[in-house]
C-alpha cells in the first residue's frame, strides 16, 4: 500500500494562504491548489505549487458557507493549460473553529466526482479519482483529507494525512 503525503513547495503559500484568511476577517475562502502528483513505490506525494483564490459565490452567511463559481471547471482548465501544473483539490477554511471535515464537506467531496469524475480517465494519471481537501482551522491548525474514489466509483473515502508545512500545523486525527 502506498502511503500518500502532500507538501507545499515553499513557504511563502502557507503565508499567502494565512495574510488572505486574515484579510477576509472571518468570512470563509476556497482556494484551488495546483502542482504535481508525485508516485513513487513507496509514497505518493501531492506537491502543493500553486494557488488560485476564487470568489465565495454562496447567498448563505459568507462566515459559514462557501460555494465556488460556476465556472469553476473553466478556471481549472485555463490554469492547468497557462501553469502546466495540474489540479490537485482545494484549501478553504473554517473561521473559529477546527479543521475537521464537516457534514458539508463530505457532501461536496462526493459531489466533486460527479461533476469531475470522468475528465481525466484518459490521461496517464486519473487524477480525480483522488484529490486533496485542506482545511485551516483554529490555531494555524490545518487537516488535509485524500479524498479517494473507490475502484468502481461508486463510493468515496476521505482520509487525513501526513504532510510537510512551514506554517501549519498537521493534524491527523480524523475528529
Ligand atoms: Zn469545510
Amino acid at each position: 500500500m502506498r502511503e500518500y503525503t502532500f507538501e507545499f513547495k515553499d513557504p511563502s503559500l502557507e503565508e499567502s494562504i494565512d495574510r488572505y484568511i486574515k484579510r477576509k476577517r472571518g468570512e470563509e475562502v476556497y482556494i484551488c491548489i495546483f502542482g504535481l502528483l508525485e508516485p513513487s513505490k513507496t509514497r505518493n506525494v501531492f506537491k502543493i505549487e500553486h494557488l488560485l483564490p476564487l470568489p465565495n459565490c454562496t447567498d448563505k452567511d459568507r462566515n459559514i458557507y462557501c460555494l465556488p463559481p460556476e465556472y469553476l471547471d473553466a478556471v481549472v482548465l485555463e490554469t492547468e493549460s497557462f501553469t502546466g501544473m495540474r489540479f490537485l483539490g482545494f484549501v478553504h477554511n473554517h473561521p473559529g473553529t477546527r479543521s475537521v471535515a464537516s457534514k458539508a464537506d463530505i457532501a461536496y467531496a462526493g459531489r466533486m466526482r460527479i461533476d469531475w469524475g470522468d475528465r481525466f480517465e484518459s490521461s496517464s494519471i486519473t487524477l480525480f479519482t483522488r484529490c486533496l481537501m485542506a482545511i485551516v482551522g483554529e490555531r494555524k491548525t490545518m487537516r488535509v483529507y485524500h479524498v479517494e474514489m473507490s475502484h468502481d466509483r461508486s463510493t468515496y473515502t476521505i482520509t487525513p494525512i501526513k504532510g510537510k508545512t512551514f506554517k501549519y500545523k498537521v493534524l491527523t486525527r480524523r475528529y
